[in-house]
């Protein structure tokens, strides 16, 4: 039996072509700027982002870091949500490496900050305060529920922030899937903000790496950063090539993931135990809740689906995700119900 691997999509392994490519990869020394394969990835990727240049980073760990390095000094602040990626998950890098401030504000269901509350978070000039440089932004956002940013909001966000001196950085791990579900090039959300990291290595089935985009300037004071990080690559166009597929092949797809996604919550919503408290899926993550009274935890129910060959995750006592991805079909997303519906009882 396989095992249907639903906890992420960064567990994608990268597709045939994907290897094949990787295997005939014609690569360089990327430190000297040689790599061509390295070179065409930076080049495409800046141009779905539309913007001047391209940085390719291990991971969007260290693409969101070197952003924030790029744009702010030691001792300035950066306003960004409190269930962000950059907030949870990226370890305190930018206060450990940057020595820079957050100042997190709530994240709102639908992944935004309240513009009102970005407005009141911005420092006046003020010996006694640390100087606002940055707002980050997650699109799609990860912990609210795989949620979409608009274009619109994007663009008052940046508004506000370009007006106040200050500079915006998209996290957008996922902007390919937020296109996806608005039906928009990623260049028209992303038009807005200063720079914007995306991951090659979640839905879109590279083995590894993330890109940073942004303008010329900024993207030269990015690679110095990538170097200082210990990030400089030498033969990286092994691992770019796939990249480059996973621009030009994964992209238009990642609608069946979302397919899917739909498909397997109304499944799940059916199911007697099982409610919808951060309701359906906007892209491919899939949230569902045990019932109050339901006598198992999540981690329980978990235990139970992986004898079953089910595998996701557990992000509070009572509340899973699952994500979708390339290498999850029809037959799995029947099974994982079917596996749900057996252990329910
Ligand atoms: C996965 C993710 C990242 C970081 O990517 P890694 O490659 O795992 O370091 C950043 N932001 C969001 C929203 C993510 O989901």
């Amino acid at each position: 039996m396989s095992v249907i691997d639903l906890r992420s999509d960064t567990v994608t392994h990268p597709t045939p072509e994907m290897r094949e490519a990787m295997a005939q990869a014609e690569v360089g020394d990327d430190v000297y700027g040689e790599d061509p394969t390295v070179n065409r990835l930076e080049a495409l990727a800046a141009q779905k982002m539309g913007m001047q240049g391209g940085l390719f980073v291990a991971s969007g760990t260290m693409g969101n870091l070197i952003a924030v390095l790029a744009h702010c000094e030691r001792g300035d602040e950066v306003i960004m949500g409190n269930l962000g990626h950059t907030f949870l998950f990226e370890g305190g890098g930018i206060s450990a490496l940057g020595g820079i401030f957050a100042n997190t504000q709530i994240n709102q269901p639908n992944g935004t900050l309240l513009l009102e509350d970005i407005r009141s978070a911005i420092r006046a000039d003020d010996i006694h305060h640390p100087i606002s440089r940055l707002v980050i932004l997650e699109n799609t956002h990860n912990r609210c529920g795989g949620v979409v940013l608009s274009e619109k909001y994007t663009r008052d966000v940046a508004d506000l922030a370009h007006e106040r001196g200050m500079k915006v950085h998209l996290d957008g791990a996922r902007i390919f899937n937020a296109a996806a579900a608005l039906n928009v090039p990623a260049s028209r959300l992303t038009a807005p903000v200063d720079s914007v990291t995306f991951c090659l290595s979640k839905g879109l089935c590279a083995p590894v790496g993330s890109v940073l985009c942004g303008s010329k300037e900024f993207i030269q004071k990015a690679r110095r950063l990538r170097k200082m990080l210990g990030g400089g690559m030498r033969q990286a166009g092994i691992l770019a090539a796939a990249g480059i597929i996973a621009i030009q092949k994964m992209t238009d797809r990642l609608v069946e993931d979302h397919a899917r996604a739909k498909w397997l919550a109304e499944g799940l919503a059916r199911l007697p135990g099982i409610v919808f408290e951060m309701g359906m899926p906007q892209t491919n993550m899939v949230f569902p809740s045990l019932a109050p009274d339901f006598p198992l935890t999540a981690t329980d129910m978990a235990n139970r689906l992986q004898k079953w060959g089910v595998r996701l995750g557990v992000v509070a006592p009572r509340r899973f995700r699952l994500v979708t991805h390339y290498w999850i079909d029809d037959v799995a997303v029947a099974r994982t119900i079917e596996a749900f519906k057996a252990n329910l009882i």
